[in-house]
């Protein structure tokens, strides 16, 4: 039996040009579709991975009434599982090295705009003013795993939750002693390994706009986290209004760019800072790199210029000509 197993399995290698093939699967999770392709794993390890998936989204979820988020903002205070206190102290952080731009209570601002709603809509300047008081991570009480707001703060830890389940499947994949995968959560990417052929993973950078990849990036193994305007956004009397928020403003961020993809080790800080640079814009992005010195980035500015970071352009190579690389 085990002889026609393996007689089969090597006419299937024929059949695929000998190719190894890689384990997929799509999934829809996190409101956002998923690619998980492994390619020295299993159907089984493809089971863990959306099991884990579903395991995030039901702790993280803002819109899932009884995920730990919900229960806390409703509650106004929480016993929180180590995993939620550890990825709310890491956000915490992120949140403080940012200078603020990365704030993980800007719910109720982001509630009036009906981002997590699906009923979009521009809010009253006053509306706004009137949530102003609730919002700023400073007023965020983490002791061990206890946690406490003020009244009538909510706490959205959609900025760094999908890079934190990347994290979390990189280490699941790592103890199953899966080394070559290439995992698509939306905007995040997380490889590891390198292509099985020992080539590094190359990763396009989408064009805001719609077209071919703005650019292509190769990384062995890492996070590739991309945040932008075009990913979620809706029009009211022909102004665009996105998602991602300007924690002074309270309004979408304004800072002359389309998107920014930050590239580092660790999928949460890529996540976080890459709304982070989003709301700081190309200057601020710039400092924050030389302070913390942990990750590259890509932006893409308003008026199509690619800005690469220095420590990644030897990885970098423009592949839709309507950008202008600046060198
Ligand atoms: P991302 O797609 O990673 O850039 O995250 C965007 C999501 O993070 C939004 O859908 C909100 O849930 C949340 N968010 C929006 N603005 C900010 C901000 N300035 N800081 C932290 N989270 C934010
Ligand atoms: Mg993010």
């Amino acid at each position: 039996m085990k002889k026609y197993v393996a007689l089969i399995l090597i006419f299937l290698l024929l059949l695929s040009g000998c190719a190894p093939q890689a384990q997929e699967r799509h999934l829809y999770a996190m409101d956002t579709v998923m690619t998980l392709q492994l390619y020295d794993g299993s159907a089984e390890d493809l089971d863990a991975c959306e099991q884990l998936i579903g395991q995030m989204e039901k702790k993280f979820s803002v819109t899932l009434p009884q995920s730990e988020i919900s229960q806390l903002n409703q509650a106004g205070k929480a016993a929180l599982s180590a995993e939620s206190a550890a990825l709310l102290a890491e956000g915490l952080q992120i949140s403080e090295r940012s200078g603020g731009a990365f704030c993980l209570s800007l719910y109720p601002a982001s509630r009036l705009w009906g981002f997590t709603t699906e009923a979009m809509r521009v809010p009253a300047a006053e509306e706004l003013e009137a949530v102003r008081p609730l919002i700023g991570d400073e007023k965020i009480t983490l002791a061990g795993n206890s946690v406490a707001l003020q009244a009538g703060m909510a706490l959205d830890l959609g900025g760094i939750a999908k890079g934190y389940t990347a994290d979390r499947l990189a280490a699941l994949l790592a103890e199953r002693e899966v080394k070559h995968y290439f995992l698509s959560l939306g905007g995040n990417i997380q490889v590891g390994g390198g292509k099985p052929d020992g080539t590094p993973w190359k990763i396009g950078i989408a064009d805001p706009d719609g077209g071919d990849p703005a650019g292509i990036i190769s990384l062995e193994a890492g996070a590739v986290v991309t945040s932008g305007g075009y990913q979620r956004n809706f029009t009211q009397e022909g102004k665009i209004y996105h998602h991602i928020l300007d924690p002074q403003t309270l309004a979408p961020a304004q800072s002359g760019l389309k998107s920014v993809t930050v590239v580092c080790q660790s999928g949460t800080e890529a996540d976080g800072l890459s709304t982070a640079l989003f709301v700081r814009g190309a200057k601020g992005a710039e400092e924050l790199r030389r302070k913390l010195g942990t990750f590259e980035y890509i932006l893409i500015t308003e008026d199509d210029r690619v800005i690469v970071s220095a420590g990644l352009k030897e990885h970098f190579t423009l592949y839709n000509p309507r950008f202008t690389y600046e060198e």
